[in-house]
């Protein structure tokens, strides 16, 4: 069987009633519905550019941060505040499957998924576990410790089958099991030992996972300066829908409203006294139709330095909104934040987005300390003066995220242990790292992209000495920094792991080994159709 493009959503709305009682269906429901016809769109698009013949995959989705108690807690939050970004991403891959013409069934319920992967009540506690008949099953962190309690032993056969949704990403050495316990880098949610990329982020943070995404806004082309839709306000929204994300900010908030009349979109119980300071004008919680809306006639986007990395800044760029965001100096990480504690990665969070401050930046961007009333008072005046077009990321428009997942599922594909042979040795471009730096930023500085499958080239004597190193002793071992060179001593170290080839690895002692390579956008790693 083959996966043709669809022209319609409708066997989705067969998975996701319209008539749920729960907040989080309904959401995800009507966010596919709202963009239907970009979707189908996108879909004839790519019909028209591509003649692969593609198989059918049976797909499931199982969102376990939505499933059990914990889905509970998720479900009593959507509607006062609480995170809407998971729910963004579980609706944009289910309506990309579905255009993508693959089968998608797609469950919240704990006591569903046992029936659907085949587990049946057996001896004891031992359930028999028929075939899985799933090619494919996106979860998440939480839905790994439900389909490993479901699948019994057959969980490790079937895993090269998953794709774990994980916002902030995982880094290799937190996910290697046994590597993660004898290092320190055991963590609340690593170790599953999974491949790398099996894990799917909402940006591109590192080539050590797959950038799955979402699809924001998508900005008008052509579109007029000074047209009906291109109109702004002289108005700032504030970005926090709850009010424990304002405390300690009211200076700030302060300078803002001296330029600009400052809205709110913060969630309240009815008949509570807002805490929010008095020239706010506060809308409630919106409907993502009604937030969309507010942006569209709203100048500056005003970031408070939490939530982290979410969507919404992107959709206010791609309706024509300057998006202003505090600078964390130092970074906030894993070791000095809450919120990154116990994440399985060491990344450095240099301001609330960094891919809006790295990918994106001015006119668009504006990270400053928002501390120095100067430095806002200033940036607000040149945005006020600046006519800025509304712009989106080819990666977050629906054919991008077509490009990509189709990529995804006809490329990838974990269960078989052979050396990667795409792309091929001719694209490799090896760069030899400074002390300290990881490959991710060694790649970035060249305008080139860290390319994990290409790190066997490198793990090899003749490789170091190709990047003119002389080794006085090459041992070969399991750590994520190999291949590196160690100055002290000229150590050089090989990977016995394939687990642990990591783009992100960084050390003050170590030189890393680079395998960086050319790519076309921040479009991420998908083989194009022709190199
Ligand atoms: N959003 C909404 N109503 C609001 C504010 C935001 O529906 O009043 C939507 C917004 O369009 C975005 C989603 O909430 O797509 C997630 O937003 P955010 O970036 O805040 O990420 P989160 O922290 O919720 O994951």
């Amino acid at each position: 069987h083959k996966a043709d493009i669809r022209d319609t959503l409708r066997p989705l709305y067969e998975v996701i009633s319209n008539n749920s009682s729960s907040p989080v269906i309904r959401f995800i429901r009507s966010r596919v519905e709202r963009m239907s016809e970009r979707w189908k769109r996108a879909g004839q698009r790519w019909k028209q550019s591509s003649n692969e013949t593609v198989p059918l995959m049976k797909v499931l989705l199982f969102p376990g941060a939505l499933a059990g108690s914990v889905g509970q807690r998720f479900e009593a939050m959507v509607n006062r505040g609480g995170p809407l970004g998971e729910l963004v991403q579980w609706a944009d891959l289910s309506g990309c499957l579905t255009i993508l013409g693959h089968d998608v069934t797609f469950s919240t319920s704990q006591h569903r998924l046992r029936s659907l992967i085949g587990a049946a009540p057996g001896r004891g506690s031992c359930p028999i576990q028929r075939p899985l008949t799933f090619d494919l099953i996106y979860t998440d962190y939480h839905g790994l410790a439900h389909l490993q309690g479901a699948m019994g032993l057959a969980f490790q056969h079937y895993q090269c089958r998953f794709r774990i949704l994980d916002s902030f990403g995982t880094e290799p050495a937190f996910n290697l099991g046994t590597y993660a316990r004898s290092r320190g880098y055991e963590t609340q949610w690593g170790s599953w030992s999974l491949h790398p990329l099996q894990y799917m982020t909402m940006f591109p943070h590192s080539p050590d996972n797959s950038f799955l995404g979402f699809v924001s806004e998508e900005a008008v082309k052509d579109e007029e300066p000074g047209s009906e839709s291109s109109k702004k306000d002289k108005i700032a929204v504030v970005y926090g829908k709850q009010e424990y994300m304002w405390q300690g900010k009211s200076k700030y908030l302060e300078v803002i409203s001296e330029e600009l009349e400052t809205h709110a979109t913060v969630y309240g119980p009815p008949g509570h006294a807002s805490s929010l300071p008095s020239f706010i004008r506060n809308h409630g919680l919106l409907s993502q139709e009604d937030f969309l809306q507010l942006l569209q006639r709203t100048k500056v986007f005003v970031g408070l330095g939490f939530p982290y990395e979410g969507p919404a800044p992107i959709e206010a760029i791609a309706l024509g909104c300057v998006f202003l965001q505090p600078q964390f100096d130092p970074p906030h990480s894993s070791e000095n934040s809450d919120f990154y504690k116990g994440k399985p990665t060491t990344r450095q969070i240099t301001s609330q987005h960094p891919y809006a401050e790295q990918f994106i930046g001015k006119p668009y961007v504006w990270t400053v300390d928002v501390t120095n009333r100067t430095a806002v008072q200033q940036a607000l005046r040149t945005i006020l003066s600046t006519e800025v077009k509304p712009f989106t990321p080819q990666e977050f428009t629906c054919g991008g995220m077509l490009e990509r997942l189709h990529g995804y599922i006809t490329q990838q594909n974990f269960c078989s242990k052979s050396v990667p042979t795409w792309p091929p040795e001719s694209a490799l471009r090896g760069h030899l790292g400074p002390l300290g730096q990881s490959c991710v930023s060694v790649c970035q500085r060249s305008a080139l992209l860290c390319e994990p499958a290409l790190f066997h080239h490198l793990n090899t004597p003749a490789a170091f000495t190709r990047l003119g190193l002389d080794c006085s002793s090459t041992v070969q071992d399991v750590n994520h920094l190999f291949p590196s060179y160690n100055p002290w001593g000229r150590h050089c170290g090989l990977q016995q792991e394939p687990l642990l080839f990591s783009c992100a690895g960084s050390d003050p002692s170590h030189r890393r080994l680079c395998p960086c390579r050319a790519h076309l956008s921040a479009q991420m790693p998908v083989e194009p159709d022709c190199i």
